[in-house]
């Protein structure tokens, strides 16, 4: 068996709908089980009529409008979409009387995007001849906690999913699977999402809980890439990544993967491949426990941009016992994630999404030191043999420094798989490329 797994741009419009099932028919004789997420940007059209009915004004017609004429032009008829946006429509109705959303309606409303797609695809493939089936998360035994927004699967969903697929697994049914990626449901019957992304999640779950023989998740690129090629011409694929190479890579900005979705198939040892769906023939990339082959110095480089950089100076405190406590312990009461960290005697420094709210832990944090933020800033990532980093820090700073790049902050992680640089948000772009030139030789 294998897990495909498509996204949403995979699935935008009848012509990448089209394309799809004719992925999944060539695939028909590994029996796949098919996750999907919704169709292109259906997911933030979603919560955007949510935000506009909170204002009291209830608009599905981009919803309504996509999905009616993708199966019009597929020429299907999907009585299951229609009764879908009627609940649609009513649930909004209710949100504009109330003038309110929580997160848990929030995600009993982008769930709407996932069931639909499904449905359209299931009803395309029989309509070609190819027996399929549609399934919500919850049908197929994705159970998770009541944290609405981010859920967590729980861990009976390792027994929960095989069970649900018995009869397809022992070939006595043989319509494909197609599931809904990115929601399930909690103990009580209510709906969650995995977190934006999370269809990828969905997917390594099903195919570890499964023991699948590999887990596709199918992209527009040649899988994963040693950098964005937007921004590097001479980018190219990487044909074998880790699991914690690719956790990394997606923590620090490519958009590979879900950075959780490699939890579950880590466990298992089940490999994920990424593959090009304009070029099925290509392997595309592997994510797999250990490099089959001598490791590669460097594999490849992110960035993430719009960091803020958090200085936090006390020469009176830091060396005290429980003062990195304390200051993590701001950082917990108001909820904040930190990225990237370094620390001397008399300073921490740590890096935060710029969108965060800073000023409640701040104001905490300025009693007990002094505290400087700096916005704009980018962090590059080199995903490398860490335990050879000082010839990579030799290249990298001297072709940095010869180009005028001034490097604010490093940081080693202690999984021996990245380096991290700061650097001023507009040259972020250049140091990638110049690290690029200089590590890939
Ligand atoms: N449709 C959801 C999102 O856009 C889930 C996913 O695509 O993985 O976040
Ligand atoms: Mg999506």
């Amino acid at each position: 068996m294998i897990v495909m797994k498509f996204g949403g741009s995979s699935v935008a419009n009848a012509e990448r709908i089209r394309h799809v099932a004719s992925i999944i028919q060539a695939y028909k004789n590994e029996r796949p089980v098919v996750v999907l997420s919704a169709m292109g940007d259906t997911t933030d059209h979603l919560l955007e009529a949510a935000d506009e009915a909170v204002k009291g004004r209830v608009d599905i017609k981009k919803i309504e409008t996509l999905h009616y004429d993708t199966a019009r032009e597929l020429g299907i008829d999907v009585p299951a979409i229609k009764e879908l946006l009627g609940e649609l429509g009513t649930l909004l109705t209710g949100i504009s009387m109330l003038h309110e959303l929580t997160k848990r309606t929030r995600d009993y409303l982008v769930s709407f995007g996932e069931r639909m797609s499904v449905r359209m695809m299931a009803a395309f493939l029989e309509k070609s001849g190819v027996p399929a089936k549609f399934y919500d998360a919850w049908d197929i035994g994705m159970v998770s906690d009541s944290n609405y927004m981010s859920a967590e699967l729980l861990d009976e969903v390792w027994d929960t999913i095989p069970k649900a697929f018995d009869s397809y697994k022992s070939g006595s049914s043989p319509e494909i699977p197609i599931v809904t990626g990115f929601i399930a449901k909690d103990k009580n019957g209510i709906i969650t999402t995995l977190g934006r992304g999370g269809s990828d999640l969905s997917a390594t779950m099903i195919g570890a809980a499964l023991k699948a023989d590999e887990i596709q998740t199918w992209k527009d690129v040649d899988g994963i890439m040693t950098a964005d090629p937007r921004v590097v011409k001479e980018a190219h694929p990487v044909p074998e990544v880790t699991y914690e190479e690719a956790q990394e890579l997606a923590m620090f900005g490519a958009q590979v993967l879900h950075p959780r979705s490699m939890i579950p198939c880590r466990k298992t040892g089940t490999p994920v491949r990424v593959k090009n769906s304009y070029n099925i023939k290509s392997p595309g990339s592997i994510i797999v426990e250990k490099h089959s082959g001598e490791r590669p110095l460097v594999t490849a480089i992110t960035s993430v941009k719009n960091v803020s950089l958090i200085d936090i100076q006390s020469s009176r405190m830091l060396g005290a016992a429980g003062f990195l406590a304390h200051i993590f312990n701001q950082f917990l009461k108001w909820n904040i994630s930190i990225d990237v960290i370094a620390t001397s005697e008399v300073s921490v420094s740590l890096t935060v999404n710029g969108k965060t709210p800073l000023d409640g832990v701040i104001a905490d944090l300025s009693r007990v030191a002094e505290v400087n933020v700096k916005n704009s800033k980018a962090i590059v990532t080199v995903i490398c043999d860490a335990s050879r980093s000082s010839f990579i820090l030799a290249d990298a700073f001297a072709s940095l420094s010869k180009n005028g790049i001034n490097v604010q902050m490093i940081s080693q992680g202690a999984s021996k798989v990245n380096i991290s640089f700061l650097v001023e948000q507009t040259q972020a772009d250049d140091t990638v490329r110049i690290l690029h030139s200089a590590l890939f030789k």
